[in-house]
């Protein structure tokens, strides 16, 4: 289609590949009847959208994320208040204060609280469970953690202060998401 400006009472056609009609061409404000559409004397085309798009993470997830590839675990460093956070952030809801300082923090942790669910992802019931926990990471400042599954343990195993360990899939399965690491599992 071509550019430019169009007109008043200017078909402009409908859909790509149409040229719009000039003014004054005999289509030019003619009202489609449905018996024209049932007479076939218009094409209707339908086609599927296929939309590309990229999802931007932000710094500090990106960093996060990034350091998951690399088999580590990437926190960010508040210099007003101290406290190292996990997942990083580059601002500090204590202070307000910016933050660019980043530090690796370890794979292993405490069991800060944890949920034991019957139901998946998808809200479907599950005849096994998979024990949710929020882990407190070591390096990281008190109450900082993340959430993942725990592993390689029974439910009723389970407590909150249980010293658990990351584990990570293989250097070549990992593409910088959460699941790079597949659960945690006691240490
Ligand atoms: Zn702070």
């Amino acid at each position: 289609m071509k550019e430019g400006v169009v007109k008043k009472g200017q078909d402009i056609g409908v859909g790509r590949g149409i040229e719009p009609n000039p003014v004054g061409s005999k289509y030019a404000g003619i009202e489609v009847k449905e018996s024209d559409l049932r007479d076939g004397r218009y094409m209707s085309i339908r086609y599927s959208a296929m939309f590309r798009y990229r999802w931007d993470t932000g710094i500090a997830v990106g960093r996060f994320l990034e350091g998951l590839r690399d088999g580590r675990i990437v926190g960010s460093r508040c210099n007003v208040c101290k406290r190292i956070l996990v997942p990083p952030r580059v601002f500090c809801e204590l202070d307000f204060a910016q933050i660019d300082d980043w530090v690796y923090v370890y794979d292993t942790g405490r069991v800060n609280t944890y949920s034991i669910s019957y139901i998946d992802k998808q809200a479907r019931r599950m005849s096994s469970p998979v024990i949710v926990a929020v882990v407190e990471l070591d390096g990281a400042s008190q109450g900082m953690g993340i959430m993942h599954l725990l592993g390689e343990v029974r439910p009723e195993d389970v407590y909150v202060g249980m010293r658990v360990k990351a584990v990570w899939r293989s250097r070549e399965e990992r593409k910088g998401a959460i699941t790079d690491i597949v659960y945690f599992k006691p240490l």
